[in-house]
């Protein structure tokens, strides 16, 4: 039976005639970049975030740069952010010339750790903190960082608090959702999110009208009025085909995220059934947890499994096998192995399986037995 880690065809079948109708509408105004399209997309991701306001831009990665650039975050400035996320969260500080300061993450949620965050900070020089500008906190897996405690060390120590919501667009933290604590929210529309585009795109959520004035103007290289520039910033637009197209998927985006949590709770009911000691499970401490991947913890012979269930044309993906304070173009920042041990505990041992929302039982069951076969 063949399992792939996501299936996007299924999931346009469903929605065919509703995509080619909206981006025939896109032919015809010849409308392409920014536009109509843009700033519906933009109210109805504000609406469903419960933010102010909402900014479309060109990526996830560009979201993340954008909003350091709106926080006036520089040269020589510090951030605190994770080591165990997408390579864009760090390698859009570095862009700005800001200089990421890793903390290690919760072993259940695979999150920044609060408790590590104030430990970064009680062990800086005056001089240090006199640099520490922000934090980024990433909701990964589609579960939201423990933010409470983030937030009052921030408000503490007046840090901007800049959301890598990219994976958890819908996710919830003591009702409220990913993208509208801190200051600033980014969220990406790449394919293989909850809500992908049929390209790049993304988005930026504030509540703070003094950001959402900055973002707009640093999204288009900072003109204004047109052609005369008071600051730089750089193209990160969103066009409107795909701003169209993410629009019909929202439409469709709590169903399909029932369907994840749908397909998460049977894993768990499978493996629990099962009873395998050498697979830990995703512990959900937040609610509405999206999942955007499930992963497992496997103590032993991780990538031997993901061969063995390659062979049995079952798709998996390893989130992340490096992570960030071992890679080599962060190399500068003078971090080594040993440094994050949970986070290069789960860069070893954690390996996504399939849950995309068109996942049948049987899909499921097989998934589930061929692990079991290979851990007996
Ligand atoms: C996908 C992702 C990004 C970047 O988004 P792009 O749209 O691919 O640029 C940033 N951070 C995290 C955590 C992501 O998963």
């Amino acid at each position: 039976m063949k399992v792939p880690l996501l299936d996007l065809k299924s999931q346009y079948n469903t929605i065919r005639e509703e995509i080619l109708e909206i981006t025939h509408e896109v032919y015809d105004s010849q409308y392409f970049i920014l536009g109509p399209k843009v700033v519906a997309l933009e109210n109805e991701i504000a609406e469903y975030s419960n933010a102010k306001y909402a900014v479309g831009v060109s990526s996830g990665s560009d979201a993340l740069l954008v909003s350091l650039m709106a926080a006036d975050i520089t040269e020589g400035d510090l951030v605190l952010t994770t080591p165990y996320t997408f390579f864009a969260t760090a390698g859009s500080l570095s862009r700005v010339g800001a200089r990421p300061v890793f903390v290690d993450i919760d072993p259940d949620t695979y999150n920044i750790s609060p408790e590590g965050i104030n430990r970064a900070i009680e062990a800086m020089s005056d001089h240090e903190l006199k640099k520490l500008k922000a934090v980024i906190p990433v909701h990964l897996y589609g579960q939201c960082a423990d933010m409470d405690p983030i937030l009052n060390t921030a408000e503490k120590y007046n840090l901007i608090v800049i959301e890598d919501a990219a994976q958890a667009i819908g996710s919830e933290y003591g009702g409220r959702r990913a993208g509208t604590m801190g200051d600033l929210g980014c969220f990406s529309f790449f394919p293989s999110k909850n809500l992908g585009a049929f390209g790049d795109g993304g988005m930026v959520t504030t509540n703070s009208e003094d950001l959402y004035t900055k973002l707009k103007v640093l999204r288009a290289h900072g003109s204004s009025p047109k052609y005369y520039h008071k600051v730089i910033g750089g193209n990160f637009r969103l066009d409107a085909l795909q701003a169209g197209i993410v629009s019909v998927k929202l439409k469709h985006l709590d169903s399909w995220t029932k369907g994840r949590q749908e397909n998460a709770k049977k894993y768990v009911s499978l493996f629990t059934g099962v009873g395998l000691d050498e697979i830990k499970l995703p512990v959900e401490k937040e609610n509405r947890h999206i999942y955007n991947q499930f992963v497992i913890n496997v103590s032993e012979k991780r990538d031997e499994l993901r061969t063995f269930l390659q062979e049995a044309e079952i798709g998996t993906e390893i989130y992340y096998p490096l992570p960030l304070h071992l890679q080599e173009c962060f190399a500068y920042l003078n971090y080594k192995k040993g440094d994050f041990p949970i986070s290069e505990q789960a860069a070893g041992h954690t390996l996504a399986l399939p849950v995309y929302p068109e996942l049948t039982d049987d899909q499921q069951v097989y998934v589930v037995d061929k692990i079991k076969e290979f851990c007996s």
